[in-house]
This record gives C-alpha cells, structure tokens and sequence, in this order.
C-alpha cells in the first residue's frame, strides 16, 4: 500500500503506508498509461526522438481520461531554474508544432518513461535513488509492472527506484552526469550527498609512483596480502591518502587524468549498449559477416578501455569494474557457445573460466566495498549463473560443488530473478545433488 504525497524539492513522489519486507510487492499495474517511443539520445541539434514520441502520441488515440492522467505527470515548466529541463524545453518544442498539450506529452514521456517508453499512472511517479529500496519489473508482451522491496521498507518511507541502470555503480560525478543527461534532474539522494565514495579509490600516487602515469602490476591488480595497496579517496573535491594523508587537489593533473578516463569509459559504456542491443538485433538476419567484424572491433576496444582505467586508475575503481564485468558477461557467452559445439571443456576453456572467476571474485569485492545496501544478485545475478552453469558443465563433483557456492551468492535473491533463470539455477542444484548421490558409487568402482 502506498500513497502519493507533495514533497520539499521532488514533486510528487510514492510513499509506503504499511511495512514491506525484502522482495514484497508494492505496487501492481496491468497496463502502462502510454506506450511512447523512448530514446536517450536526445540533442540539440536531433529533434528526431521528439518527433518519434509525438507521432507515437498522436498514433495511440488516447482517450481523454487517459490524457488526463497523463497530462497530470511530471513536466518541466517554461520558467524553469534548471538548465538541464531549460534545455528539454527548448530542443522538444519544435516537435510539437505548437500544440501545447503535444509539448507536455513529449516531455512527459522523456521525464517519465521507462525502458520501451512505457508510461504508468503511478510507477511513473517513483522518484530516483542512487540508493534504491525498490525495483520495477515489466513484463514486455503485455506492459505489466511490479514494484518490488529491495531493502526492508518502513512506514512512511519514500519509495526510490534506480533510473540509472548499469550506472548506479559509478561514483557521484557519473551518475550525476548520466541522470541529467538522460533524465533531466540533478540528484539529490541520500548517496549523492554523501562526501565519501568508495567507487572513486585509486591508488596513492606518492605510495606508489607512476611510470609514465601506469601503475606496477602489483598496484594494479592489489591481490598481494603481504604489500597491501594504499588507497587515496575522493573526499570534497579531492583525494586524500588513507595512509599517508598525501593530498591531490581538484586541480592536480592527476584529477584531470582520473575524468578524463571516467568520462572516456562512460561514452565506451553508451558505445557498447548501443552496438551490443544492434548486434542482437540483427543476429537473427543470415548474413553476418559485417556484425561480426564490428563485434571483434567492439571487443578490441572493450580491452582497450579495461587496460587503460586497470593500469592507471587501479583494480578498485568503477571504470574497471564496470568495463571487468562487461568483459567477463562477453566471456561466457563465448564459453558456453564453445561448449555446443565441443561438448567438454578443453584446457584452453578451462584457464578461461579461472580467468572469468577471478574476474567474478574482483568485481563482487567491488560490490560489496560500495555498501549499497543492495543485494550483490543485483548486478551480478547473470553472470553467476553463467559461471555456475560453467563450473557443473565439467561434470566433476568438486567443480559442481563450487557452483553451488556461487549459487549460494543468490540465496536472498529469488525474488527478483527472471523465470528463466530461475529455472537455471534449479537445474543446476539437482545436477549437484545427482553426482554427489552418484559419487560413493563412482569412488567404489575406482577403488
Ligand atoms: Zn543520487
Ligand atoms: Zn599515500
């Protein structure tokens, strides 16, 4: 149960009305309002996602409660403080061709969309959190949305879900960024708030000196216990050492350095989505020869990316732990679809997926050093399955047993896991519980 209340700086936002317990749901609603085309890409100089939601506005009859409903949403107003809605306001007007009520719709739908351009009477009111205690599922054939709890919820709290997707992992300068850019608000949540932001941790630069700004491998990859790496982090515009309080000002080259690498891995991040959402896309035609030379070239770069942010900025920061976890999804994919055509794992495959697991160990340290209150399973539900469905493929009962220790990172998690993989998951626990019934039999033949 909840309710919608006025709020200080916000607008209209949700707010519980009884208590909810993780994965309760909150809210259910059959249908969206609206379905309106939705694209981030919006510019200046591009009217055409404007364009596009207008005509899929104009092409959806919407009946008049509808609209009203609709009309009652969230949108900028002329006179408007805020650059980023000034912007919006100005770039969607001409795509509306002075229909006043067509320009609210148009940014309506930008303000308030969610993946697919759906639009929802009251999902579309939850506010933003870069510390969300609540997730929304759509189910894409028909438009149904759930609203589920992913932290404990109190009475009287307002209810925030993540508009920032795979971002809600970078430090505050990015998610800022992202969320102005796409969603034309600056965020003022709990986390932005916050001085310190474990995301943002890079090596000391008096602790360990650069060659020609990289780090030594042992910096860069900090698994040596015995020569801990010392950490400087971003403290109100600047970081300072953990260890030896050397200080970097906002000012310092090694700032500049730090953004400019940020800013070039989230325009990689936006690059990939893109080529990767296109490749999908197109994998169903039978000529592929093209896609798979853009493919390997998006690969190349996607390395390309991960060795720069590693080697400078450190095995601790987001830029390499984003671009890691790209890699390793990447990774398995290749693996499993190897494994169709081999049936067993070779040596080659079975370095691999010591890589991928490393991999996997890294960036799930990563995770839990962002204490986001947030289930791990949140953003690495796929890809520990995917590592758990590798390990049981070597049909070893050691490597299966393994499998269900990562699968045990999900435990908490089965709410908001898809059907499918769902279904996985199951799959894999009786395959563990079969070759460990079967492993007495196996070790008396043996003996
Ligand atoms: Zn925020
Ligand atoms: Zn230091």
């Amino acid at each position: 149960m909840t309710e919608v209340r006025d709020t200080k700086d916000s607008g209209k936002a949700l707010f519980a009305t009884r208590e909810y317990a993780i994965g309760d749901i909150i809210l259910q609603e059959d249908k969206p309002l609206a379905i309106l085309s939705h694209t981030t890409s919006y510019s200046a100089k591009n009217d055409s996602p404007f364009i596009a939601i207008a005509q899929a506005y104009q092409q959806s009859n919407t009946q008049l409660d509808i609209e009203a409903k609709l009309l009652s949403l969230y949108h900028p107003q002329a006179d408007t403080a805020n650059p980023a809605e000034q912007e919006l306001w100005k770039n969607s007007q001409s795509a509306a061709e002075n229909d006043d009520r067509l320009h609210k719709i148009i940014m309506i739908a930008c303000c308030n969309s969610f993946q697919g351009g759906y639009v929802y009477e009251h999902a579309s009111r939850i506010n933003h959190s870069c510390q969300p205690n609540a997730i929304v599922n759509i189910q894409e054939d028909t438009g149904a949305l759930l609203l589920r709890a992913l932290t404990p919820i109190v009475v009287g709290e307002e209810i925030g879900i993540s508009y920032a997707g795979l971002y809600l992992y970078t430090d505050t300068r990015a998610r800022q960024h992202v969320l102005r850019r796409d969603k034309f608000f600056d965020c003022a949540c709990v986390r932005c708030q916050e001085a310190v932001d474990p995301a943002n941790m890079i090596p000391c630069t008096k602790c360990h000196p650069r060659h020609q700004s990289h780090l030594d491998e042992a910096t860069q990859y900090d698994d040596d216990d015995e020569h801990p790496v010392k950490y400087m982090m971003w403290k109100s515009d600047q970081f300072v050492c953990e260890s030896c309080d050397y200080v970097e000002t906002l000012k310092s080259s090694v700032a500049t350095v730090v953004h400019s690498i940020s800013d070039k891995v989230l325009q990689f991040l936006e690059q990939y989505k893109e080529q990767d959402n296109s490749s999908k896309a197109s994998s169903e035609q039978k000529d592929n020869a093209p896609q798979d030379e853009q493919d390997e070239e998006l690969e190349s770069l996607l390395q390309e990316h991960l060795s720069l942010a590693s080697s400078v900025l450190g095995a601790r920061h987001w830029t390499t732990n984003l671009l890691l976890l790209l890699y390793l999804d990447r990774g398995l994919k290749q693996y499993h679809k190897k494994l169709i055509f081999q049936q067993a794992a070779d040596d080659d495959m079975q370095l691999d997926l010591a890589e991928h697991i490393d991999h996997l160990q890294r960036i799930t340290q990563f995770v839990k050093r962002l204490k986001l209150h947030l289930h791990p399973g949140h953003l690495l539900s796929d890809v520990i399955v995917g590592i758990a469905r590798a390990l049981v493929s070597l049909s070893d009962v050691k490597s299966a047993q393994y499998a269900t220790r990562w699968l045990d990172h999900l435990i908490g998690y089965e709410p908001f896991l898809s059907e499918a993989l769902v279904k996985v998951v199951d799959s894999l626990k009786s395959a563990w519980t079969r070759m460990e019934a079967d492993e007495p039999a196996h070790k008396k033949l043996k003996g």
